[in-house]
C-alpha cells in the first residue's frame, strides 16, 4: 500500500470508502481518485466535466437530531449542492429519492418539499426527477447535478505548503444543533428550525482560478482540513481564535454547556461551509470576489510542510477525533462526551493571527 493511501486509510470512514471503489468499478474517465473531491467528475464531449453527489439524511433521524422531515429536505438538499460549491459547478438540478412513512405519507412529503424547496428558491435549482416509496420511517437521499468549465477544475487535491487556508463563513452551527438535542439544552438558536445552512455555490463557483483546493465542511472543520492535509500530504496550522471561528448558535450553546470552541469544530455533524486553501498572491483577487459577493470570508490559517493538524500551537489528532464515533460504537451521547474529553486534553485557544490575513 502507498504511504499516501495509508495516511487515508487511517480514518475509517476512508476505509470504507476505499473498500467500495476496490468492490466496484470505476469509469477509466473519471477524473482523480477515490476521495479525492466532494462530487464525481466526468468529462462531456465539450469543455465541460459533469459534477455528480448524493447525500441521505436519515441517520440524523433516527438519532432525533433532526425531528422534522422539513429539515431533513432543507439539509439534503443543501448537503447535495454544497458538494457541487465545493468543485466550483453550475447546478443542472437535483434528484430527490424519498422514503415516506406509510402511516401519514402525506404530510411528510408536504414538508420534505417545503424543505427542499427552500433550498432550492434560494439557489435557483429546480428538481429534475426522482423516485417515490413508503417505509416505516422518513428516508431521504438527494442527487445533485452540475457542470464545470474543464479549465476551471478544482478538487481537493493541489494546495502546496504556505499557502493560506480559508472558511466560507462562521462554522459549528451543525453540531451546536446536535449538541443541544443530545445534551436536551432547547436554546432557540440551536433548534432545528434556525439550522437552515445554504449551499455557497455562488462562493464556490468565484473560487475558479483561485482556490487550490476546496472541501465542504459537512463532517465538520477538522475533518475537513484533516482530509485536506491527508490528500496533499501536507500539514494544516490554524492560527485563529478558534471561538471566533463560532457561529452565534455554537458561542451561545458553549457558554451554557461551559465547553470552549473547539468541540464545535471537532465534531462531525458539521455544517456546510467550505474550507479552501489560496496562494498568498491570489489574496488580493481573492478580497475582490468577496467585495463583488458581499462576501466576508474566514481566514484560518496555512498550510505547512510536514503531517496533520495545529491549532494555535497544539498538536490535534484527526484520525482519533474522526475514529471517534466508531469507537464510541456510534452511540452520539457517549461520542459527544468522549469528544469533549478529547477536546479538553492539554492547549488552549490561542491566539496567533498572521496579521497580514486580516486584510480581508
Ligand atoms: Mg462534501
Amino acid at each position: 500500500m502507498s504511504a499516501a493511501r495509508a495516511l487515508l486509510d487511517e480514518v475509517a470512514e476512508n476505509r470504507l470508502l476505499s473498500r467500495w471503489a476496490a468492490l466496484l468499478p470505476r469509469p477509466s474517465a473519471q477524473l482523480g481518485a477515490i476521495h479525492e473531491a466532494d462530487a464525481e467528475l466526468l468529462p462531456l464531449d465539450d469543455e465541460r466535466l459533469l459534477a455528480l453527489t448524493l447525500d441521505t439524511v436519515s441517520e440524523e433521524l433516527e438519532l432525533g437530531l433532526f425531528r422534522s422531515a422539513e429539515t431533513a429536505g432543507r439539509v439534503a438538499a443543501t448537503a447535495a449542492l454544497s458538494d457541487l460549491a465545493a468543485v466550483g459547478a453550475d447546478p443542472l438540478g437535483l434528484l430527490l429519492a424519498v422514503t415516506l412513512p406509510a402511516g401519514s405519507p402525506e404530510e411528510a412529503q408536504a414538508a420534505v418539499a417545503r424543505g427542499v424547496g427552500e433550498v432550492c428558491r434560494a439557489a435557483g435549482v429546480a428538481v429534475l426527477g426522482g423516485d417515490t416509496g413508503s417505509g416505516a420511517r422518513l428516508a431521504l437521499t438527494a442527487a445533485a447535478i452540475g457542470t464545470v468549465p474543464r479549465s476551471g477544475l478544482r478538487t481537493r487535491v493541489g494546495a502546496s505548503p504556505g499557502e493560506l487556508v480559508f472558511a466560507s463563513g462562521p462554522l459549528g452551527a451543525g453540531n451546536a444543533l446536535a449538541a443541544a438535542a443530545l445534551f436536551g439544552r432547547p436554546l432557540p438558536s440551536c433548534d432545528e428550525r434556525a439550522f437552515r445552512p445554504l449551499p455557497r455555490l455562488r462562493e464556490g463557483r468565484a473560487l475558479r482560478g483561485l482556490a487550490t483546493a476546496c472541501i465542504d465542511t459537512s463532517d465538520g472543520l477538522c475533518a475537513a482540513l484533516d482530509q485536506l492535509a491527508r490528500l496533499n500530504g501536507l500539514g494544516v496550522a490554524v492560527e485563529h481564535e478558534l471561538a471566533a471561528l463560532l457561529c452565534p448558535a455554537a458561542v451561545e450553546l458553549g457558554r451554557e454547556l461551559g465547553v470552549g470552541a473547539l468541540p464545535f469544530l471537532a465534531g462531525q455533524h458539521g455544517e456546510f461551509e467550505l474550507v479552501f486553501t489560496l496562494p498568498r498572491d491570489r489574496l488580493a483577487a481573492l478580497a475582490l470576489v468577496a467585495r463583488e459577493l458581499d462576501w466576508r470570508p474566514l481566514a484560518l490559517g496555512r498550510t505547512v510542510a510536514g503531517r496533520g493538524l495545529t491549532l494555535n500551537g497544539r498538536r490535534l489528532d484527526g484520525a482519533a477525533i474522526r475514529n471517534l464515533l466508531a469507537e464510541c460504537g456510534g452511540e452520539p451521547r457517549a461520542y459527544a462526551e468522549a469528544l469533549c474529553r478529547l477536546c479538553c486534553e492539554g492547549g488552549r485557544d490561542g491566539f496567533l493571527l498572521d496579521a497580514q490575513l486580516q486584510l480581508l
